[in-house]
Parts: C-alpha cells; structure tokens; sequence
C-alpha cells in the first residue's frame, strides 16, 4: 500500500536474508529484449507499479552511459516480480519502460524510486526518439537539488501523447531496490498525506517514548531509562535516515554524514539494544557466559559505530545488518532464558522482542508469498518495532514495581524482624526486672532473717551481759558489776566534785541458819533480803549487788556520810524484823552495816571505799553485830 513501509520492509528482509545470493535473482530473469510497455488511457488508474514491468540491465563495471545501455538490446532482461530487490550490489542497473499515451494529450506524471538511500539516480525520459528530460539525482547530492522536495527520489516527467521510453539507472554502495511507481500527481499528493499521517504516528509514538522515558529517568535516575532511550532514539533516526526524513529536514546538506548515517544508527540500535539487556536482565550476576556474550555483542556494535565514519558504507552497511540478528536473537533468547529461571518480570522484554520477530516473520511469510499482502502483513515490522517499543517501556516500569514490592516486602521482613527482636529484648528486660525483684525479695528476706539472727544475737547478749552482771540466786547485781560501777562513779563523783556512799552489810551468824535449817533456808533468806532491799535502791546511779556469800554493798551518789548511815539503820531495822518462811518455820536474822562515804579526791581510789566500808562492817561486828558504823573517807581510820 505505501511506499515508505515497503522499504523499510525491504530493508528487514535483507537483513533476514543476508545469507542468500540477492544478485543472482536479476541473473535468473530470462533474457528479453523486447521492451515492457504500459498504456495509459483515460481510465488508468493514478497510481501503476512500474517495477514488476520493466527490463533491467546490469551493468557491472559501472560505465556504460545512456547511449550505450539503450543500444546494448540483448542485455536487457524481463522483471517477474513485484519489487526488484538486488541487495547488496556494487553493480550499476538500467531500468526501462515505455509508455503509450492513448489520450490523445500530455499528461503529468510522477515516477517515484521510495528507496531514499541510493547513492546514484540517474533518469531520462524520450519521446519519439527525443530526450525531453533528464534527471541527476541520488542521496549523495544535497537535498536542495531535489527536483521535487521529498523525502524519495521524485521525477516529475510530461507524458507526450504516444509512446513515451523512461531510463532510469541506480548505482549504489549499499542495496538496490527498484520499486518504481509512477502516480497521477493528484493521487500521490492525496497518498502522501496518508503516508506523512501514518509516518508521523510512528514517528511521534517513538519521540513520545523517548521524551516520557527521558522523564521517568529524571525522577527515577534508573540507568535502564537510558539505554532504553539510547536504543529508542538510535532505532528513530536510523528510521527517519532510512525512510530519508532526516536528510529532507534535519541534515539536507550533510551528504556525506547522511550516505553513512544508516550504518551508524544501526550499530548504535544494536549497541544500546545489548547494553539494555545487559543492565536491565542483570546478566551478570545471572550468567557469566551470557554476560560475556552481550558484552561481545555490544562492543562489536560499538567498535562499528566508530568504523562506520572511517569505512566504506557498503561494507559498514552489511556489518551492522550482519550483527542485528545475533543481537535481536541474543536479547531475545536471553529474556526467555531470564523468565524461564524465575525472574517474572523479564516477560514484557520477551513479549517485547517476540513481536519485533513476529512483525519481521509476518513480513517474510509475505514477501515469501505464505499470507497475502496487506495493510496488517506490510506494517506489521513496524506494529513489531511500536510494540518492541512500547512493552519495554511497560518493562522497565514492571520492574519498578518488581523491584519496589521486593523492597516493601524487604522492609515487611526487616520489619518484623525488629519487631521480633524488639519483643525478645522486652522479654529481656522483663525477665531482669523479674529476677531484679525475686533478687530484691532473696535479699529483703535475708535481711529480715539477718536483721533477726541480730536482734537474737542483740538479745542474747543482752540476756549474757545481764547474766554477767548479775547474781544468779538473788537476782541483783553480782560482784564485778558492782565493783564497775563503782570504779566508774567513783571517777564521776572526783570529777564533780560529789559525795558517794557505801554501804556494805553481812548476816549475821548466818552459818547457824544454815546449820539449823539447812543450806536451801540459807538460800530463801538471801533472796527474801534481796527482794527486801531492791525497791530501796530506786534512784538512778545507785546500785544493790551481792558482794559475795551473804555479804552485800548498796553505793550511794550524792549521798553523805549521815543520810548515807541513816539509810544503813534504816536497812538494819527492816532486816532485823523480816521474818522468812522456810519449811513451816520463821527464820529471822541480823545484821551488821559498814558505812563509808566522801568526796573522792586526786589521791583516793575506789578501793580505798571499800575497804573503809569493810573496816567498819568488821567493827560492827566487833561491836556486838546487828548495828551500823560508818566513817568518812579522808580521815584516818582505826
Ligand atoms: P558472823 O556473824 O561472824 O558473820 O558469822 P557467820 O556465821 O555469818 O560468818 P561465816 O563467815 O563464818 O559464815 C558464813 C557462812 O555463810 C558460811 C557459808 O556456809 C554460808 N554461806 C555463804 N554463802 C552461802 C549461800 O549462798 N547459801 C547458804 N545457804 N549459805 C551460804
Ligand atoms: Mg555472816
Ligand atoms: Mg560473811
């Protein structure tokens, strides 16, 4: 239907069938020199494929001018197909046809060659013998040349009425192709306004691609955006380059760069296609083998990137053509090969790269002659490339999302993890505080039993202590209390200045009562004095101690010698009227009182009061017993 797809569709077949003979196709026409002629009438349609109908003559050494190759007759050869493909040729080839003009007027008509890149354009029409035009063109001459201001070759030419003979010769570095139409100028004006629309849609699929994505890396700094722009933009201009946008309206005198501007973009479409690959299915840490064969791909379409400025186009052309179905096949199968282990989100770059093969294998079965020819079948490389296109764009953002609900899940499980470990140390923590306290409460408990065993231990040495200091039958102080109390106040009283007393008193003939009662009666009658004499010795300081066997001292503070001798009577007369119960008899006794009492002075000890007090308990006992003699301390005593 449109010529524009159709070269590009040629140009894929190519590349699908480098390996064929293409030039021995010309070769295999039989010989004919009769020459193909087409009549135009009134009811001609606007549009005549001219290629199918032509002769064709090769000319390979490339010299032959007009005159010779329009008389070398039985050289020129019948076309049987639709499209005259010659492939990669150095060859030169002569086109021709006639035209019978039966309208009886001249008609406007324009021959289109919709093939942008051939090199040498070479056109001559006659009419009745006569050379009415003549055209130089081809894709090595600035664009402004151009007779008519297109992207293909346009060769306007006025149809005399009668027979009209067209020559065209195409000389190449890369392909020849020879699909000639010839087009009412109204009916081609009409076709390449659909054809712009449809080119422009292409056109502006892929621009949209390359700027949202050119986005979509700027928010998300993704290096797979790159490589998928390098290889969109790359895939666009060898595009526009091949279908000649780009020499028409971006580069129109560039003709140097623009005879080898294919080869360019088709390395670096190959270079960017593998380096995406690479990065985007993480060859590297997937497979080593594939890895490395990327990487050779890849710098291979590199190194013929940089080749294409230095090296002829023809045979840079063929490389880069060589090298896209290894790349194709490559990216292709190491997709499968990616999903096929697990990693799920490779399958939109699959499905991307099968309908670029299936577009390229509907266009084969096509121009095989497997599936008829039509809008869906021609354009379906370029359905193939908008779909490559567009899904891997779908890719790059499926693994976004891959990779994002990878990281949610990631930060789920770390999540947790923290949450687990946050639960172990407040266990932790717990079972501290737990032992802290069972610890708190051992200890408490320890106190309490330490504080206890203590308050035993305080008791007891109470209950020693009081043991110590008293006596055991009578139950008042016992000797060495007293003789510490006394040394002690003794000192006090020399300190103060203050009198002390001392009263030391013994029983009288107590051995009788034991003699005559028994040893037990004699023990009743020391514990009846005792109790007699305790509530007598009520103030503080003073003390009432048993001095030994029925002896007994009361120390008096603040007491001097007269009240201190009072008290001593007082003491005798108690005792001489108790009367102690014993076995159903009334013991009753005497007697007979010591008293000695001063002021202690620097040169005094206590033991100088008690043997005062025992001098005169002794004279007491001379005296005849149960009386009292005292005497003050500092006086010499007889
Ligand atoms: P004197 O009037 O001269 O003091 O005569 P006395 O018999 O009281 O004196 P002596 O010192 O000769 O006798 C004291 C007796 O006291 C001897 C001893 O058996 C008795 N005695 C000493 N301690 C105790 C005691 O704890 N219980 C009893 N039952 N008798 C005791
Ligand atoms: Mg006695
Ligand atoms: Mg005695």
């Amino acid at each position: 239907m449109n010529s524009l797809y159709l070269k590009e569709l040629t140009f894929w077949l190519l590349v699908l069938m480098m390996g064929l003979t293409p030039q021995a196709q010309a070769n295999q026409d039989a010989p004919n020199p009769s020459f193909p002629s087409l009549v135009i009438s009134t009811q001609i349609p606007g549009l005549i494929e001219v290629g199918s109908r032509m002769g064709v003559l090769t000319d390979a050494s490339r010299s032959l001018t007009f005159d010779q190759a329009s008389t070398k007759l039985s050289a020129w050869q019948a076309i049987n197909r639709a499209s005259p493909n010659f492939g990669f040729t150095t060859d030169a080839y002569w086109f021709r046809f006639q035209i019978d003009n039966i309208t009886g007027q001249a008609l406007p008509r324009l021959i289109e060659l919709p093939i942008p890149f051939i090199d040498e354009v070479n056109f001559y029409h006659l009419a009745g013998d006569q050379l009415k035009t003549s055209y130089v063109l081809g894709d090595e001459k600035p664009f402004a040349q151009r007779i008519v201001k297109h992207q293909n070759f346009i060769m306007p030419v006025q149809l005399a009425p009668g027979l009209n003979q067209i020559y065209i010769r195409l000389a190449s570095a890369g392909t020849i192709e020879a699909p000639f139409r010839m087009w009412d100028p109204e009916r081609f004006h009409e076709a390449n306004r659909d054809e712009n629309l449809v080119q422009g849609v292409l056109i502006g699929i892929l621009l949209i691609m390359v700027i949202y994505n050119l986005f979509v890396f700027f928010s998300t700094g993704d290096i797979n955006y790159i490589f998928y722009i390098l290889f969109v933009a790359s895939y666009l201009l060898f595009h526009l380059t091949l279908t000649g946008f780009t020499f028409a309206y971006v580069w129109p005198n560039a003709v140097r760069w623009n005879s080898i501007a294919i080869s360019t973009f088709i390395a670096g479409t190959g270079l960017f296609a593998c380096l995406f690959a690479n990065s985007f299915l993480k060859l590297k840490e997937f497979s080593r083998p594939a890895w490395i064969l990327v990487n050779v791909l890849a710098a291979g379409c590199g190194v013929l990137v940089v080749l294409t400025f230095f090296l002829p186009y023809s045979l840079t052309v063929r490389l880069g053509a060589a090298v896209t179905i290894p790349v194709a096949l490559t990216a292709l199968v190491v997709g499968y090969w990616r999903w096929w282990r697990g990693a799920s989100f490779a399958r939109f770059y699959c499905l991307a790269w099968t309908s670029v093969l299936i577009g390229l294998g509907i266009l084969d079965a096509n121009k095989f002659g497997l599936i008829p020819s039509n809008i869906w079948t021609n354009n379906a490389p370029q359905m193939g490339i908008i779909l490559l296109v567009v899904l891997l764009s779908f890719t790059l953002i499926d693994r976004m999302n891959h990779d994002r609900s990878q990281r949610v899940n990631a930060q789920a499980a770390a999540l947790a993890h923290e949450r687990k470990a946050r639960a172990a140390q407040e266990a932790m923590i717990r079972l501290k505080e737990e032992t802290n306290r069972q610890l708190e409460q051992r200890v408490k408990a320890r106190t309490g039993e330490l504080n206890q065993t203590l308050d035993q231990l305080q008791t007891a040495n109470d209950r020693l202590l009081l043991l110590s200091t008293t006596d055991g039958l009578t139950q008042i102080s016992n000797r060495a209390f007293f003789d510490n109390a006394l040394a002690t106040e003794h000192r006090r009283a020399r300190r103060m200045g203050a009198p002390l007393g001392l009263i030391m008193f013994d029983i009288d003939h107590f051995k009788n009562i034991n003699d005559t009662h028994g040893h037990l009666a004699g023990d009743a009658c020391l514990k009846a004095l005792a109790k007699l004499m305790r509530p007598w010795i009520h103030r503080a300081g003073d003390v009432l101690a048993r001095y030994g066997g029925e002896e007994f001292v009361i120390l008096l503070l603040g007491s001097n010698l007269e009240s201190s001798a009072a008290l001593a009577e007082k003491f005798r007369i108690a005792v001489e009227e108790l009367q102690v119960a014993h076995e159903g008899h009334v013991i009753r006794m005497t007697a007979s009182f010591g008293v000695a009492c001063g002021v202690p002075d620097q040169q005094s000890n206590y033991q100088d009061f008690l043997a005062t007090a025992d001098k005169m308990l002794y004279k007491a006992k001379d005296s005849g017993r149960n009386c009292v003699r005292s005497s003050p301390m500092n006086h010499a005593v007889t």
